[in-house]
């Protein structure tokens, strides 16, 4: 049996096409999208398909679907929203779907119980033991339209966007299913603006991706270092502080085995510890000899040399001033190298607030700063204490200036620069300065789940670049994302290629 879609347009330009494939479903988004050309399709497969053929050759900026689904898993629960990672057709066939930024808008308002996954289509009714297949093939979600109705996009973006009405444990024939619906009709009203919000990064874009970018060679080693040590002793594999700064490194190795603490007398004596790459001070490494720990040092090298000089500094008498980040780790292990010498300042107008000129002034930095700031703090270091001495050289890492410097060449260029990176990472944090500094508008995303679509309305060449901590597979995963929004030129500006490496610990060598 087929119906004819029920359609309502509009002539907005910019607009999208919007599936709703029940009433209820309609009734729900149709406030938010009145500007969009809105379709009811009618429920399962017969109608979504007359519906997809009949708004063939549509000139809407991108094509997406509104309405309910059943969950598959039981942590997906009644009102939760689920963003399509990609939909999945009765045979297995695959159609992606743009997600992210559909994510990062309905988290900005407000909505947190958000999943992406695969949403499985299916022609009829699945309940039961056929659910629980439908769930083994990692599918989160299941409704009976979206992958009919994905043939609308022919190639522009698609969205799909559901509320979960059913459960496996309240099946739709469940008597909770009234109060679920009800639940999932607010929740589906309150997540459409985020469509809109979608709809309005639409469009083709250039990417112009800074070169060099990610990992660096202290953040390669050290993660490289865990690695080896599960290998090698097995877990749990104890580190101290997050290994780098960066919450999908963290994740991975905790899902392979390492624990990662705060403190050492969280470690149970005896055990295998990793000290993280930004390094620890002489007291951590007592409590873990007091500990009888067994410990690997990730410490990046470049970090142990700005520690050397601490302590030949102290030696000989000097007045250290630390240009750095109070509670960083990197500069709580620094600090811990000479606490009665080292006086630490953050930015420039602090020189003022050290004391007077007793003759025997250094100065060092910690290594992920912002490369112009800490020229800047040195120049007032040195007019208040003239005979000031520095290190050897540059404690400010290569890694930290090239990724800078990258971005300083393609700042101007871009309407918009997104860097991968955690919030606690601090060399990405610097990147976002810089190019903030150089004119163009910059946001931290520790994912493609945080590209907020109002970023990229009116963005046609959009800069990306990743922290030294970040992986570029997430590199990969944002430039996808924004692909799925529209056609992308892929630009590589690469500015310097860095060879350097650092020697694996004994411990881990093979
Ligand atoms: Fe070492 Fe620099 Fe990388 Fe930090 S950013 S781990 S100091 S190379």
């Amino acid at each position: 049996m087929s119906r004819r879609p029920q359609r309502r347009t509009s002539s907005d330009p910019g607009g999208i096409l919007v599936f709703t494939p029940l009433a209820a479903e309609d009734r729900a988004v149709r406030g938010a999208l009145r500007r969009h050309d809105m379709v009811r399709s009618g429920m399962g497969p017969e109608r979504a398909i007359a519906a997809a053929e009949a708004a063939a050759g549509g000139t809407q900026d991108g094509v997406a679907v509104a309405g309910f689904c059943g969950s598959l898993t039981g942590d997906v629960r009644p009102g939760d929203v689920v963003v399509a990672t990609e939909v999945r057709g009765p045979d297995g066939e695959i159609v992606p779907c743009s997600s992210g930024p559909l994510v990062a808008a309905l988290r900005r308002r407000g909505i947190d119980r958000v999943h992406t996954g695969p949403i499985a289509s299916a022609g009829h009714l699945v309940e039961g033991a056929e659910r629980a297949e439908l769930s083994e093939t990692g599918a989160i979600a299941v409704d009976m339209e979206s992958w009919w109705l994905a043939a609308a996009a022919a190639g522009r973006p698609f969205a799909v966007l559901r509320v979960v009405v059913d459960t496996p444990e309240r099946e739709l024939r469940h008597v909770a299913t009234f109060a679920n619906g009800v639940t999932a009709f607010r929740a589906l009203r309150a997540a459409a603006p985020a469509l809109d919000d979608w709809a309005g990064a639409l469009g083709a874009r250039t990417v112009v991706l800074a070169g060099p970018r990610s990992f660096c060679a202290g953040v390669e080693r050290a993660i490289e270092i865990v690695e080896r040590a599960l290998d090698r002793f097995g877990p749990p594999v104890y580190v101290r502080k997050q290994i780098v700064h960066n919450v999908h490194v963290v994740r991975g190795l905790e899902a392979r085995g390492a624990v990662f603490v705060d403190e050492i007398d969280e470690i149970p004596n005896g055990a295998t510890v990793v000290y993280s790459a930004h390094g620890v001070s002489p007291q951590v490494r007592e409590q873990s000899e007091r500990r009888a720990l067994h410990v690997i040092d990730a410490t990046c090298p470049l970090v142990t040399k700005v520690h050397s000089e601490a302590k030949r500094f102290a030696r000989a008498g000097y007045r250290i001033v630390l240009v750095g980040h109070a509670g960083h780790e990197e500069v709580e292990g620094t600090t811990g190298e000479a606490p009665e010498a080292i006086e630490l300042i953050e930015r420039a107008e602090d020189v003022e607030s050290l004391g007077e000129d007793g003759g025997r002034v250094a100065y060092l930095t910690q290594t992920t700063l912002a490369v112009d700031e800490v020229a800047e703090v040195v120049d007032r270091l040195q007019a208040r204490f003239p005979s000031l001495v520095g290190p050897g050289s540059d404690d400010i890492c290569y890694a930290t200036t090239n990724r800078q410097d990258a971005v300083k060449a393609l700042a101007r260029d871009c309407d918009l620069l997104l860097v991968i990176g955690s919030d606690n990472s601090s060399n990405s944090k610097r990147l976002v300065e810089v190019s903030k500094r150089d004119g163009c508008a910059a946001e931290l995303i520790d994912d493609e789940n945080q590209i907020d679509p109002r970023w990229l309305a009116g963005a046609s060449t959009v800069g990306v670049t990743a922290g030294a901590s970040a992986p570029e597979v997430l590199v990969d995963r944002v430039i996808a994302s924004l692909a799925s929004l529209g056609a992308v030129e892929v630009v590589e500006r690469n500015i310097i290629e860095e060879r350097l490496q650092f020697t694996l610990p004994q411990e881990v060598r093979s």
